[in-house]
């Protein structure tokens, strides 16, 4: 064509092209709205897994928990001693680590462990390790049972109880701990099998931002702690 028909036509062109580009982005809002609706209808059932930590974004009244901006961690919280003249071993009691399958890592049904089993005899004391405010508490009967989280004062760690025993927790949300109080006992409810405390610790705010990391070598530090033992 001529620069002339060119130009007669350019006007009906670019309409045509304005009116293709609106319609692919008005299409590309619909479908990315329609995927934002969707993470909080899958996967809403309880966790399939052995002693995994429940989310407590879906929980009832968990989740602004800990989500307060008191866990604006790294920066105001400083790393802190967690040697055992500050810390106690959780579990006041004879114990064991067990084997590989307890450990941080093990693979579990479709995920791996993010903590580290302490296996011991149901009802021995599980005393705070550190002080601090207990951040939840709660029960999955296909997770991890009993819970309790405690945010630790002066270090960047959130712990985190499991299994424990039906009826044994002696903490509330928000109360206050010092190290070494006792707050719940050793159990095996929830996806347990067999007694024992599933213990966990977070850098950062558990589920809210925070990582799991291996808490077995803080676990061995502290050992010898506890007056149970
Ligand atoms: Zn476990």
């Amino acid at each position: 064509m001529s620069f002339r028909e060119f130009n007669a036509r350019a006007p009906i062109v670019v309409t045509m092209l304005a009116v293709v580009l609106l319609s692919l982005a008005l299409f590309q809002g619909s479908t990315s709205s329609a995927h934002a609706a969707e993470p909080h209808t899958g996967g809403s059932s309880a966790p399939a897994e052995t002693d995994r930590a429940p989310n407590p974004a879906r929980g009832t009244g968990g989740a602004s928990d800990v989500t307060k901006p008191r866990h604006r961690h790294n920066k105001t919280k400083r790393r802190g001693s967690t040697d055992r003249t500050t810390h106690r071993f959780p579990v006041a009691g004879p114990y064991s680590f067990g084997d590989a399958g307890m450990r941080f890592g093990a693979p579990r049904d479709g995920h791996s462990h993010q903590g580290q089993d302490v296996a011991a005899s149901e009802g021995t004391p599980i005393v705070a390790p550190a002080g601090g405010s207990i951040s939840a508490t709660g029960y999955q009967p296909e997770g991890g049972g009993y819970y309790i989280v405690l945010s630790a004062t002066g270090e960047d760690y959130d712990y985190v109880f499991m299994h424990l025993q039906a009826r044994s927790t002696l903490v509330a949300r928000d109360q206050r701990v010092r190290s070494g109080q006792r707050i719940a006992a050793v159990g095996n409810t929830g996806r347990s099998f067999g007694a024992h405390l599933h213990f966990e610790a977070w850098r950062g705010p558990w589920f809210a931002g925070g990582t799991a990391i291996d808490p077995l070598p803080l676990l061995r530090s502290w050992q010898g702690s506890s007056t149970g033992r």
